[in-house]
């Protein structure tokens, strides 16, 4: 299944479709076996159109749409039947039924579901409208059809045992994703975006001391809920892609197929896949993933190099170490130069190195690695010789680790400095991302004045280089980086650049008029610019609109007004029909987001918080409300007001997002206190 993501649109000409999803009990499945197959079973009937392929074994395979729809299935079933070619191949056994379909439904929940032989999307998952979806949302579309598709052998062919190994189904079917989809597309760079995607993403919430392992004892059914996130989904698929680098792409391939040829038609856990890839690499690989799956977070290596010797130092990293921090150790690979240990199992080690060395070369491993100041001082000299995946890894961790306490922000900010002439688009999105971070937590009018000239003369050559225009041949990785770039100039107000989105905007007849990459950016700067008329175009749009992308991004910029009646008039539309259930918590999540309006967002949550739990009680993103709202604050007044408010508000599934949330809250208060005399200082001295 696929959770994340977004929402789709308003019931487009829809007759009516009606789906039957049956969850076959595992234990009835057990009984009846090998008679029932799957634990996941779709029957879809409705006003439905298609188009068809086959693969190269003469797989059927359908891809169903609403009438208007069916012309914007042919990418995704292009992907499919190219997915369905490539896993009969990695995984050595034929597709287990004669025909595949897959079905883009106008309301859903989720992003998708794997029902044998009938997957269910989104429609933003599954349509492609070669002119108004964007490369970002195009390449989440082949994904999720190779995520599916994935589903059907690791997870319907051979299916876990009990809940606590959803993350296996999940992590396996998360990595093995970009595997397939950087077969197809070797220029998208799958694996440089799978650090920041995946990889960077669990290391997030994994810093949290309310995390929990990816094995999760599982005591009560409504708990499950709150184990579809980014410990299974995002962790999983990292420790996989570390135990990958670790046996080697071609023991990994054999061992797997040696799995699922062995449980075929039956349950398992994730005890049986180890012993198969045991089995075929000879290597202990029980050993090796028992702690990253069984221990809750991950390590930070401290990385000291004097003289001629290197020291590394492991401990739990805690985003806010708690009074009684844990003493767990793991299995770290080093993947350094020659003569570094292969893996690192202890608390500390040393080796020789006659200068420093970056470790966890490519990032495959799931750890964060702090160095000495001299070292990072050497490795910004010459950090235009690193390769890409090197660069990102070393400025995520030093941020991360400055997060922490266990170097100074100014150390961070100051590494940041020589990544002028960065041009790669998967290392800015780890610079957006932490620029965004701090002028979110440190919540100050003179951080966000000074922030601005920064990151202006900090994008500068890219913004030249990439311009507004696609040029003829460019690199796709330079089309996903044209609106990171112009996106930070707009939240920096770099005139030229506020000057020709509001230009665009006023022009604008029709959505089509702006590529659908650059469309956000221009509407939400139009609306940080703009008065009630331009709320009312953007809300003409929204309501005409009949493409789920289109809505979501047009609903991210109607909750961006700074006025105050603006902000109100978003968050009241939450409740009516212009806004689909599906949707409501984008609606809020966005408003959380722009710090004109996190105080009304906040208000409007407590006051329709039955409202929330009524509609929308049943969906997963519902469970993360309480982490919109504690990230969103970094002032010790909001911590009463949250625990006041959620103190009797916690039920099975809701308790470790109240948890995660409080913790965010309490480390933003505490890291806005610790740096934001020496961030402004830092950014004054730059400006
Ligand atoms: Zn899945």
């Amino acid at each position: 299944m696929i959770e994340r993501l977004s929402p789709t649109v308003r019931n487009v000409a829809l007759a009516a479709i009606f789906v039957l999803t049956a969850w076959f009990l595992w234990s009835v499945r057990s009984v009846l076996n090998p008679l029932i197959l799957a634990y996941l079973l779709a029957f879809v009937y409705g006003d439905i159109g298609y188009e068809e392929a086959k693969t190269k074994s003469g797989t059927l395979v359908r891809a169903y749409a609403t009438p208007d729809n069916v012309k914007f299935t042919g990418f995704a079933l292009d992907i499919a039947v190219k997915c369905l070619d490539f896993y009969e191949d990695y995984f050595d056994i034929p597709f287990p039924l004669p025909k595949s379909d897959m079905i883009a439904l106008p309301d859903f929940s989720n992003g998708a579901m794997e029902n044998w032989g009938l997957v269910t999307y989104r429609e933003q998952c599954m349509l492609v409208d070669p002119k108004n979806t964007s490369l970002p949302t195009k390449q989440y579309v082949a994904m999720v059809v190779a995520h599916e598709l994935a589903h059907q052998w690791f997870g319907n062919l051979v299916t876990m045992r009990w809940w606590t190994d959803l993350w296996l189904n999940e992590g396996f079917a998360s990595w093995i994703e970009y595997l397939a989809i950087d077969h197809l597309f070797p220029e998208w760079e799958m694996w440089t975006q799978f650090i920041v995607d995946e990889q960077q993403s669990a290391m997030k919430l994994d810093a949290l001391d309310n995390t929990h392992p990816i094995e999760v004892p599982i005591n009560h059914p409504d708990e499950i809920r709150s184990i579809f996130d980014a410990i299974s989904y995002n962790k999983g698929a990292s420790v996989i892609h570390m135990l990958w680098g670790y046996l080697g792409a071609a023991d990994f391939r054999d061992g797997l197929r040696h799995y699922l040829k062995t449980h075929a038609y039956k349950n398992t856990d994730t005890v049986d896949l180890w012993e198969a890839l045991e089995h075929v690499s000879k290597k202990p690989v029980k050993k090796f993933m028992h702690a990253w799956t069984s221990q809750p977070g991950f390590p930070i290596v401290s990385y000291t190099h004097a003289g001629t010797e290197v020291e590394l130092t492991q401990e739990r990293f805690y985003l806010q170490k708690p009074n009684s921090a844990s003493t767990l150790a793991w299995p770290v690979p080093v993947l350094g130069q020659d003569g570094t240990p292969e893996t690192f199992t202890g608390h500390e080690t040393s080796y020789r190195s006659a200068s420093p060395d970056k470790i966890n070369k490519g990032e495959s491993g799931f750890y964060r690695t702090i160095y000495d100041p001299a070292s990072i001082a050497a490795f910004s000299s010459i950090i235009v010789n690193f390769p890409a995946l090197d660069r990102l890894g070393l400025l995520a961790d030093t941020f991360e680790a400055a997060k922490a306490g266990y170097t100074d922000l100014k150390v961070a900010l100051q590494l940041l400095t020589a990544y002028q002439s960065e041009d790669n688009s998967a290392v800015w999105d780890i610079i957006a991302m932490n620029l965004g971070e701090i002028r979110r937590v440190m919540d100050d009018a003179d951080v966000r004045e000074t922030m601005k000239p920064f990151i202006i003369r900090l994008t500068a050559k890219e913004l030249e280089r990439l311009g507004w225009e696609e040029k003829e041949g460019e690199s796709y990785f330079d089309r996903l980086l044209r609106p990171t770039i112009i996106g930070l100039n707009a939240g920096a107000e770099e005139q030229l650049v506020v000057k020709e989105c509001l230009s665009r905007f006023d022009k604008m007849k029709t959505p089509e008029d702006i590529p659908a990459d650059l469309r956000g950016i221009v509407y939400s700067t139009a609306a940080q610019n703009g008065d009630s008329k331009t709320f009312d175009k953007l809300l003409d749009l929204h309501n005409n609109s009949t493409n789920s992308e289109e809505r979501t991004t047009l609903a991210s910029s109607l909750t961006h007004f700074k006025q105050p009646a603006l902000i109100k008039k978003a968050l009241g539309l939450i409740t009516t029909d212009t806004v689909r259930r599906q949707d409501a918590m984008y609606w809020l999540a966005y408003s959380f987001m722009n710090h004109h309006a996190k105080e009304a967002s906040w208000e409007w949550l407590v006051s329709h918080w039955g409202w929330l739990e009524k509609e929308l009680g049943h969906d997963l993103s519902f469970y993360r409300t309480p982490i919109y709202a504690g990230r969103s604050f970094s002032d010790e007044k909001f911590r009463k007001t949250y625990h006041d408010f959620f103190k009797d508000k916690s039920t099975p599934a809701l308790e470790r997002s109240i948890k995660q949330g409080a913790e965010m809250l309490a480390w933003q208060i505490a890291w806005k206190q610790k740096e934001l005399a020496q961030v402004l200082q830092f950014l004054n001295t730059k400006s």
